[in-house]
């Protein structure tokens, strides 16, 4: 029987739960949206499958040699966060007959993985969606199709491509996987918190979201929200938060999946740092992505993409990012953020942990100071 000693233990992949022969295992989100298993002991015979799909503290990664290239997708830009590598991936596996999963926003704005088997079905998958998303059920699904006989592309966090793995061992020949550099996933609960304050705000609610809006600038990290009779409102409460780690899953500072060895065939990343390593390669900030191959399953996929893409190997030193080095830290206030959140709501976190909060001002202070003794 699957049991968490800590919340760090589990990314929430519910992989655990598709694979229960007994529906013993259901996902339920805690405070801050973030699912866990909890298991019915009733229903539960401790066949011990559940343990044996849960990758989280057993991570396994390809080994060997990773090859990484700078590519762009000039046609995919616009709509994409990087340079549009998720979309082309996508592309061409439904035209191989492949099912494609991704991320997706639904009415609500929450995001939940989702599975398409048409071009016209990819539109929703593109773009990072900055909040956990929803995978209930999903691992089931992508075991159900390869059962049937049919081949699938998997995209998401490490983590859930990790989870997807395992459960999917038998059928892996058939599994493609896509994986994402990830800085950490956010609380749902606090996503839907910021969108309501919006809401509030503006007498209507927000019918569409762009995480960092691609038409500001690769470089631009805002978000835009969308409403149906008011003007669409760029900026970065959100992001701002986002990227202090102040709620970020548990398991995302213990994440064993930060390290340039993967557990997919193909990794998408943003190649920051391409004007320095490659010069004209993507100087218009409009997007480059980083891509890395860890197999020969990822290799032959990868061989031909359309005549109009741009690719070139790239020294992976050179744009090695953090997160492909070590897990992201939470910050220090992460358990207050959380309990203020809780009781006090959206506006209240964003005055007392944003760019005019004291912590944060003291934060940067302190940061300052260290960087001058470091010379
Ligand atoms: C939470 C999060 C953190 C990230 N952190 C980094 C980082 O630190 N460094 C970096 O280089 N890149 C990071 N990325 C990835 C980057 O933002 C791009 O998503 C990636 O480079 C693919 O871009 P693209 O142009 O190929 O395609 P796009 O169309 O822009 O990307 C869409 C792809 O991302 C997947 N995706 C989107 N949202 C989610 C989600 N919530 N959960 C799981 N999968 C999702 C979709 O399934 C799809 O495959 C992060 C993405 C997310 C969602």
């Amino acid at each position: 029987m699957i049991q968490l000693a800590r919340p760090e233990d589990c990314c929430g992949c519910s992989a655990c739960a598709s694979a229960c022969p007994h529906g013993a295992i259901r996902m339920e989100a805690d405070s801050m949206g973030f699912r866990y298993p909890v298991v019915d002991a009733s229903r539960c015979t401790d066949c011990g499958l559940c343990e044996k799909v849960c990758a989280f503290p057993h991570p396994s990664a390809a080994e060997g040699e990773v090859l990484a290239e700078a590519i762009r997708f000039p046609d995919l830009l616009d709509g994409s966060q990087s340079g549009g590598l998720s979309s082309a991936l996508m592309r061409k596996a439904v035209g191989e007959g492949y099912v494609v999963y991704g991320a997706a926003m639904d009415a609500d704005l929450a995001v939940r993985h989702c599975r398409a088997e048409r071009v016209a079905d990819l539109e929703p998958l593109r773009l990072s969606k900055y909040v956990q998303s929803d995978m209930d059920g999903v691992p089931g699904a992508v075991l159900a199709d390869l059962k049937a006989g049919r081949k699938v592309l998997f995209t998401g966090t490490p983590c859930q491509c990790a989870g997807v793995a395992r459960l999917c061992a038998a059928f892996r020949d058939r599994l493609l996987l896509a994986d994402i550099v990830c800085h950490g996933v956010p609380a749902p609960a606090l996503w839907q918190g910021y969108l309501a304050h919006e809401a509030a705000l503006e007498g209507e609610k927000p019918v569409a979201a762009l995480f960092r809006d691609p038409s500001l600038g690769w470089h631009a990290h805002k978000e835009r929200l969308i409403f149906p009779h008011r003007p669409s409102k760029v900026q970065d409460h959100y992001t701002f938060l986002f990227y202090r780690h102040l709620m970020l899953r548990p398991c995302c500072s213990a994440c064993p999946y930060a390290s340039v060895q993967r557990p997919s065939d193909i990794t998408m990343a943003d190649c920051w740092g391409v004007e320095k390593a490659l010069p004209g390669f993507a100087d218009d900030n409009r997007g480059c992505s980083l891509m890395m191959v860890s197999t020969p399953r990822g290799r032959s996929f990868v061989e031909s993409f359309p005549d109009a893409c741009r690719r070139a190997p790239i020294d992976l030193q050179k744009v090695l990012q953090r997160n492909m080095v070590r897990p992201t830290r939470a910050s220090r206030y992460a358990k207050s953020f959380e309990n203020d959140y809780l009781r006090k709501g959206f506006a209240y976190v964003y005055r007392h942990y944003g760019p005019s909060s004291l912590n944060y001002r003291l934060e940067q202070a302190v940061w300052r100071l260290k960087k001058r003794f470091r010379k």
